[in-house]
């Protein structure tokens, strides 16, 4: 192999600022070792700082002491492995994880939080809830909530309303207090600075030696003493990648929750993966519970994630281009696909998820927790994401439909920017037929016909007269779309988590494709797998454990 020209030099190299880079940046700082953090955008946090700041860390922490809470890395433990718990949708999701990577976090779940506390982090005071989380357990309720505080919000370029700053949950309130505990540590924080490889003794042998990022155009090469540590946040925004687990996420799938301040690109896998690293825990990532596939909650936008809306003060606003238009009553659209017809009840939900509470009652490693849980396979999504025509994979646009007399019941202003017309997520007409022809745009990839979008529309008016929905049993169709003008805002599912991806062990060190360590990588968070769990909890211990591991320090 050509000799490297190495530009910069730390003992710990973290890939990524978000859940995992940060807390391990610092860390790693702590342990004594000189850190760089390369981070892709040009802010640090990625969609842990777009994230709601909802923490599920339990085991006992003193916020669960404090409220009385009983809890222990035990219970937590037997709650994430017991193989009698299954998700409302059926599927057990406990069964499919990496034993020794969920014993790993149910021990450090208490210092990670009081890690969080002592690194400048305010949780919202009150008793832990469930609110937000999912898949945490069912013994003892875990979720606490990072508060908004003084920070600027990334989605509205402001501070939270002061009455609200400590009881208002999100990621910024999160993610700003760790990049000041960083940059005070002394981490270095290379921003525009995106990972292209990792350097390896040979190609796939010997240690790791360091990465090649791309900054301003010119390639440079950054060298790892220790560590490299992948915190790179996933998979889902990478079609082909993500459709090795699902066929159906083609292209049309643009809206990933969480972009357009960063994206989950599959770069840390495929890095690693170019260097032997092998992927880990693959089952979790199809199997259709919590939030992995979300439908959305705005319309007319390309990002259009329910929990997560920019505003016009947004530094990526221009980015985004549009706000959308959250939608109150779903009663007040019909979906239909790129041919112009309706597919689902259009108040059907997406998955969802079991969490504290939701298994009554659940008695540890009982047979009867399986029939405790109410079904709710919720399949709005799969029948947007359904296939039209024999070859093509994935659903194409969806599009929500709707006329004046919805615009005024929501109090929508369906005007930029609140909608974006400019890139083609939101069109509007005086008849329906026009309506359905305006629509023109990369993934409507048939046109939609004029005729087919009106016979849709009066069937329904009919179903709304005669107080049933023939066709997809929506509960009592209340309003006809009849006043013009007519609109067609995008409402198209979101992507959302990467519940699979590299192999690690408890040490988070990533292992390669024949089952060996590969010195000096260790990975965690949504890049890592093993473990299906969604967000922040999950990220921030997998982080911890990193730092430690690779600098030899005792959690
Ligand atoms: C809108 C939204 C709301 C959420 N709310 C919650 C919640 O309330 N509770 C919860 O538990 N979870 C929540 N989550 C999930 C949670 O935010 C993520 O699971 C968590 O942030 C994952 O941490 P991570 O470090 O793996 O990835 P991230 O936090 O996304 O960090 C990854 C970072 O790596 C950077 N990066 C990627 N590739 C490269 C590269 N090649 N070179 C350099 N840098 C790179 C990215 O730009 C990003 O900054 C939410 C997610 C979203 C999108």
């Amino acid at each position: 192999m050509e000799p490297i020209t190495w530009h910069d030099e730390a003992d710990v190299v973290v890939i990524g600022s978000g859940a995992v880079g940060l807390p391990a940046a610092i860390a790693a700082r702590e342990a004594g070792a000189s850190v760089i953090v390369v981070e892709a955008e040009n802010d640090i946090g990625g969609h842990a700082i777009t994230s709601g700041g909802n923490v599920p860390l339990g085991g006992g922490t003193s916020a669960q002491k404090k409220y009385g809470i009983v809890d222990s890395p035990d219970l937590l433990f037997g709650d994430l492995t017991d193989w009698t718990v299954v998700e409302p949708n059926g599927h057990p999701d406990y069964r499919y994880n990496d034993r020794e990577i969920v014993r790993a976090f149910a021990d450090n779940n208490v210092p990670a939080y009081e890690w969080l506390v002592a690194h400048g982090v305010v949780f919202v005071d009150k008793a832990p809830d469930e609110r937000g989380g999912n898949a945490v357990g069912n013994s003892a309720p875990r979720e606490m909530h990072a508060a908004a505080m003084e920070w600027p919000l990334i989605q509205t370029g402001a501070p939270a309303d002061p009455e609200v700053a400590a009881t208002m949950s999100t990621g910024n309130g999160l993610m700003r207090p760790l990049e000041v505990a960083a940059r005070r540590a002394g981490v270095r924080i290379l921003l525009e600075h995106r990972m292209t490889a990792i350097h390896r003794e040979e190609p796939t042998s010997g240690r790791v030696l360091g990465i090649a990022v791309t900054h301003a155009g010119t390639v440079r090469n950054i060298r790892a003493r220790k560590a490299v540590i992948i915190g790179t946040g996933g998979s889902q925004g990478n079609i082909e990648f993500r459709r090795m687990f699902d066929p159906r996420l083609t292209e049309e799938y643009c809206g990933l929750a969480g972009m357009p301040w960063s994206d989950q690109d599959a770069s840390g896998e495929l890095a690693a993966m170019a260097i032997g690293a092998a992927l880990w825990g693959l089952a979790n990532q199809v199997a259709e519970f919590g939030w992995q596939i979300t439908k959305p909650g705005l319309i007319g936008c390309q990002f259009n994630y329910v929990n997560l809306q920019w505003m016009p003060g947004s530094p990526v606003f221009p980015k985004a281009r549009a706000s959308g238009l959250r939608v109150q009553d779903w009663h007040d659209v019909i979906h239909v696909n790129m041919l112009g017809r309706r597919f689902y009840d259009e108040t059907g939900l997406h998955f969802s998820a079991n969490n504290h509470g939701s298994i009554t009652a659940y008695e540890p490693l009982s047979h009867r927790n399986a029939s405790n849980i109410t079904y709710a396979p919720n399949n709005w999504l799969n029948a947007a994401m359904a296939g039209i025509g024999e070859t093509r994979n994935g659903g194409g646009a969806i599009w929500a439909i709707f006329d004046a007399a919805a615009v005024a019941r929501e109090a929508w202003d369906p005007r930029p920017p609140n909608v974006d017309t400019e890139a083609g997520f939101f069109f509007s007409a005086n008849t329906l037929e026009e309506l359905a022809e305006s629509i023109v745009m990369p993934h409507q990839r048939v046109p939609m016909r004029g005729a087919d979008l009106q016979a849709t529309v009066a069937r329904y008016n009919t179903f709304v007269e005669n107080g049933i929905d023939e066709d997809f049993d929506k509960s009592e169709p209340r309003y006809k779309i009849e006043t013009p003008p007519f609109y067609a805002a995008w409402a198209t599912p979101v992507l959302h988590d990467s519940l699979a991806g590299l192999r690690i062990d408890a040490e988070c060190r990533v292992i390669d494709m024949r089952g060996a360590v590969i010195p000096g990588l260790y990975c965690g968070g949504e890049s890592a797998g093993g473990f299906g769990q969604h967000g922040l909890a999950r990220a921030i211990c997998q982080g911890l454990i990193a730092a430690r591991s690779a600098t030899g320090t005792p959690a």
